[in-house]
């Protein structure tokens, strides 16, 4: 009904695809089964994500072979193999010990694509604390929010980042007993070490300790429309979405060489961007640069990457550089690209087929859900502009609301309603930390709403119409208009700010904020660039607003709430929708 199909590319079939006939896999399907295909902890001691994916390998016949291949922005290279990878997270998890950290403790990471980053990673999950990455291209703010949030105790850094986001927060972070500087050759100071040191003088024998698989083991933030962001919290099961994602989705064959663009800040980079393909003893190449087009199609040639899973924003930059990444480069061993983040236009991916070779296959998930929930898998005809069908383990519906506590599962194809899943599967998240109503109120008559809208069609389908909330996503990255606004009113001259996601070709959506000015203030184009300045210095450019306009007076609802709807309706000349609730001012 909604859709044109392109047959399956030949390149992609030069293996047989884990997942050959998708409505017998999905019958079939149970997550014992699944965990019988992971080794567990030796005698019995429980379920570790850092066991599965290093120590299990590294104590095969496979542990000589490169785990991560990490290009440097300046041209180094480093590879590590799973052997070195054990030693290197053994030395990281003994560190932690030998500064008091336990199990639970929150261990946060501040750094570009850099080993360092993959290796603290994978030592935090050995030592049972809990790894909580932020961005780096974040400002103080949200590195502020989301360290004190997650009552970070450990924070891995480098002296740039420290001094200029965090040196001086530290009196507001009381709980935060150690930086690790991953480039000072000494220590600095009784709580600034320096890591290079720390991983000499560390042994690299360790014993993981026992891990139930409920313990918790990753702190990944995700922004909500009313308030500062929430700490999703997951649990060592997820490693089962994880290593079975890798395997259906990812399509992991042995030797493969598997490239995720998407940065460890968020949850896409630390899923797929480290455990699911080490799960598998593939080699995981990790870019420290930003993106480059030449410099990827480079990548994809040389490293001999088969598996890429990267990003619609990404994909629509080298469309608009008119570049054909297939025409211009050996693309020879690339087997299958995945996309994921944001809606993949069915452009994108019949671009894939004329300049990559392969067409592009996009599946859907979020912070909350751990790793991918929907797909278009390999063997499986694609539907351009479709998020693909549910995994096997996965129930999803389209579903209304109907009061508090029920909602009602639209069986007609074709009709939009609420994405939801049934919950239950390993890496579903387990909380919102320090916020169990909010967690509670995700989950409606015996659901998970997702706060997406979407459409299914009548084979199964899935179809993204755009988020029920007012979520931003730009260039894949989730912004949260309220901590957006929140900042901008901490400006001597704002009195009110409204921020909305103002729809853009390249980036999705570009952070775009209203603001009503203090009296004495007068608008002019030299606040306004003041203001976007304050915003990047504290937000950062990954959050901060691109644009920003005045008004004398923002709408607002009789509760007093700004609307941002009415805003976004009025920015881009939609229908108003329903004015009822419209403070009588406006
Ligand atoms: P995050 O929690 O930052 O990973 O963002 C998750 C959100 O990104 C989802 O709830 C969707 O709104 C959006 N998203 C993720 N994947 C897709 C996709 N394939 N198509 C459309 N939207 C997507």
């Amino acid at each position: 009904m909604f859709w044109t199909s392109i047959q399956k590319h030949p390149e992609s079939m030069k293996k047989v695809p884990n997942l050959l006939d998708y409505d017998a896999t999905y019958a079939d399907f149970s997550w014992p089964a699944i965990r019988a295909e992971l080794q567990g902890l030796p005698e019995n001691r429980g379920l570790n994500i850092a066991h599965e994916a290093v120590d299990r390998h590294a104590d095969s016949p496979l542990r000589d072979h490169v785990a991560v291949q990490w290009l440097g922005s300046e041209g180094a290279t480093r590879a590590i193999t799973y052997a070195e990878l054990k030693s290197q997270t053994n030395r990281f998890a003994n560190i932690l010990q030998g500064l008091g950290i336990d199990k639970g403790d929150t261990v946060c990471a501040l750094a570009g694509r850099i080993p360092e980053l993959y290796i603290a990673a994978l030592g935090t999950l050995k030592n049972t604390s809990v790894f909580c990455p932020l961005f780096s291209a974040f400002g103080p703010e949200p590195i502020f929010q989301r360290m004190s949030r997650g009552d970070a105790k450990i924070l891995l850094t480098t002296e740039r980042y420290y001094h200029q986001k965090v040196h001086h927060l530290r009196d507001k972070l009381p709980r935060l007993g150690h930086v690790l500087l991953v480039d000072a050759g000494d220590h600095l100071a009784d709580d600034l070490l320096s890591l290079p040191r720390l991983m000499t003088e560390a042994s690299d024998a360790f014993v993981i300790p026992p891990t139930d698989p409920e313990d918790v083991a990753l702190l990944h933030f995700t922004s909500g429309t009313t308030g500062m962001p929430k700490g999703a919290l997951h649990v060592h099961n997820a490693v089962l979405t994880h290593y079975m994602t890798g395997k259906y989705v990812m399509d992991f064959h042995p030797d493969d060489v598997f490239w995720c663009t998407a940065d460890p800040g968020w949850v896409t980079g630390t899923s797929y961007g480290i455990i699911a393909p080490l799960l598998h003893g593939i080699t995981n190449v990790v870019d420290e640069a930003d993106f480059d087009a030449v410099r990827w199609c480079r990548i994809l040639a040389e490293q001999r990457v088969s598996v890429w899973y990267t990003a619609p924003t990404a994909i629509r930059r080298f469309m608009r550089m008119g570049i054909e990444p297939a025409r211009e480069n050996d693309l020879g061993h690339l087997r299958v690209i995945h996309s994921v983040g944001e809606p993949l236009n069915p452009e994108a991916v019949v671009w894939g087929e004329k300049a990559m070779g392969l067409p592009i296959h996009d599946n859907w998930w979020q912070t909350e859900t751990g790793g991918i929930m929907i797909a278009n898998f390999p063997a499986m005809e694609i539907r351009p502009g479709s998020m693909g069908r549910p995994l096997p383990g996965i129930e999803a519906a389209i579903v209304q609301r109907v009061d508090n506590d029920t909602v009602e599962v639209i069986e007609a194809p074709g009709v939009q309603g609420e994405l939801a899943l049934r919950p239950g599967w390993p890496s579903m998240f387990r909380d919102y930390l320090h916020d169990e109503e909010r967690y509670r109120k995700c989950f409606v008559g015996g659901w998970y709403l997702t706060g997406d809208l979407a459409k299914r069609d009548e084979d199964g389908y899935f179809w993204f119409v755009g988020r029920a909330d007012d979520i931003i996503k730009t260039s894949g990255h989730m912004v949260g208009p309220f901590e957006v606004e929140s900042m901008l009113m901490a400006h001597p001259a704002v009195a009110e700010a409204g921020v909305i996601g103002k729809p853009d070709p390249l980036i999705g959506e570009m952070v775009k904020a209203f603001v009503a000015l203090k009296p004495g203030f007068v608008p002019s184009d030299e606040l306004r660039l003041e203001l976007i300045g304050f915003a990047r210095k504290k937000l950062g450019s990954a959050v901060a607003p691109k644009e920003i306009d005045f008004k004398s007076n923002l709408p607002k609802n009789k509760a007093g709430k700004i609307m941002r709807r009415l805003l976004k309706a009025r920015e881009l000349g939609w229908p108003e929708g329903d004015l009822s609730t419209l403070e009588d001012s406006e």
